[in-house]
């Protein structure tokens, strides 16, 4: 029997665990001091009141005979793949519902994507980075090349002349909060085109950007229909973290090598997976009706006000960062030279504040630092006065 040798060369994911067990002693140490976590990466928000109206209709209509449904279509109801088509035409996307394919969410189908391609192709990886590109990569045995993100280029790396076949690009940008605009995503086509490389796009945080003239998809770039593959989740967009749905859009266009990757895709989905439950299906359709356009909208306006409050703290202590404004994440500049960890440690035991630190999501982020808006306001107030005090005293 022959094992998949390439999880070996996995490093260990210990970011964290490593920031759970140094929260735990030091609130060991002070049972009293009330530790707020800007770290996470999760929803705090409920569902909005017309998802959950809608999820429990649902619900009651698989307990009758007469509106039971069973396994569903393959690429999802068509009721919502037509809603999340109407989304797209809100932003000047053309879609047919047939090109979009409904999951459990944009983690899965950003892994399970590999099965297209074969092993030994060469990845173009942002770092920083969403670890789940390079760990799934990793495990299919494909060569990873690094595109070096930095405060030079803003966090958003462009085209470098290096071949590849898979590109992974990520906007608004999670760790950084970055967000590419739409003359770059067109250097990035134009060169996925020439290459003959698919983009693989990752737009889990659309939802969160408010200048109109970013861009929402990458098909708001023309040519991306013939070289690229979009991911989306209703995880950020609708607080769907518990609740599992997301969507990819591989557009009919797109082939390589005489195959269409839209029926392969169709393939793969329909032998190694059978589809999100009817009630999830329902209740991430809400999430398009007026009404539940309005309540989302609400959820995303308070963690868009916890950026605001974090990135006007750091400018006022003369903090360089990125993000926030388009997206939930804040990526700032440690202060006084501090490593990522050091500066960790330094907010937790002066300020009782947890962060994620820079280096965990790759090389080019050490000396930066992590945070997030999805806590409460009142909360993110607090551990900024706790931050700035910290940083005043250091500079
Ligand atoms: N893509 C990015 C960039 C993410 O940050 C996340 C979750 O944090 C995901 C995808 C996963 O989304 P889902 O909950 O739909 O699996």
């Amino acid at each position: 029997m022959k094992l998949n040798e390439h999880f070996s060369s996995l490093e260990r994911s210990y970011l964290f665990s490593q920031i759970a067990r140094e929260v735990d002693d030091y609130q060991s140490a002070h049972p009293s001091a009330e530790v707020i976590r800007l770290g996470i990466g999760d929803v705090t928000r409920p569902l909005a009141e017309a998802v959950v109206k809608a999820f429990a209709d649902a619900v009651y209509e698989q307990g009758q005979a007469a509106t039971f449904h069973g396994y569903g279509p393959e690429q999802g109801y068509a009721f919502l793949r037509e809603a999340i088509a109407a989304h797209y035409a809100t932003f000047q996307v053309q879609l047919s519902a047939d090109d979009i394919f409904i999951s459990d969410g944009a983690k899965s189908d950003v892994g399970n994507i590999l099965d297209l391609f074969g092993p030994g192709n060469t990845a173009l990886i942002p770092d920083p980075v969403y670890p789940v590109y390079r760990d799934t990569n990793q495990m299919a045995g494909n060569r990873i090349r690094y595109l070096d993100a930095g405060r030079h280029n803003g966090f958003l790396p462009l085209p470098d002349g290096r071949p590849a076949d898979l590109i992974y690009l990520c906007s608004p940008n999670n760790p950084t909060g970055a967000v590419y605009r739409r003359e770059q995503l067109k250097q990035w086509v134009d060169y996925a085109r020439d290459l003959g490389a698919i983009i693989l796009f990752d737009a889990a945080y659309e939802a969160f950007l408010q200048d109109e003239y970013l861009p929402h998809s990458i098909y708001e770039i023309e040519g991306a229909r013939e070289c690229a593959i979009e991911f989306c989740s209703f995880s950020k967009t609708a607080g769907f973290t518990g609740t599992r749905c997301g969507y990819t859009v591989v557009p009919r266009e797109l082939e390589r090598g005489g195959f269409s990757l839209h029926d392969m895709w169709f393939r793969r989905q329909s032998t190694k997976f059978n589809g999100v439950s009817y009630p999830v299906q329902r209740a991430a359709a809400a999430v398009f009706s007026p009404q539940g356009e309005t309540q989302c909208r609400a959820s995303i306006e308070v963690y868009r006000q916890n950026a605001a409050i974090i990135c006007e703290a750091l400018r006022g202590c003369g903090i360089w960062h990125v993000g926030g404004e388009n997206a939930p994440y804040i990526w700032m500049q440690c202060p006084g030279g501090l490593s990522s960890w050091e500066f960790f440690r330094l907010l937790l035991n002066r300020a009782g504040v947890v962060g994620t630190p820079g280096s965990g999501f790759g090389k080019n982020g050490e000396g930066y630092f992590r945070l997030t808006a999805f806590g409460d306001t009142e909360k993110t107030q607090q551990a900024m006065e706790r931050i700035a005090d910290v940083i005043g005293r250091i500079s």
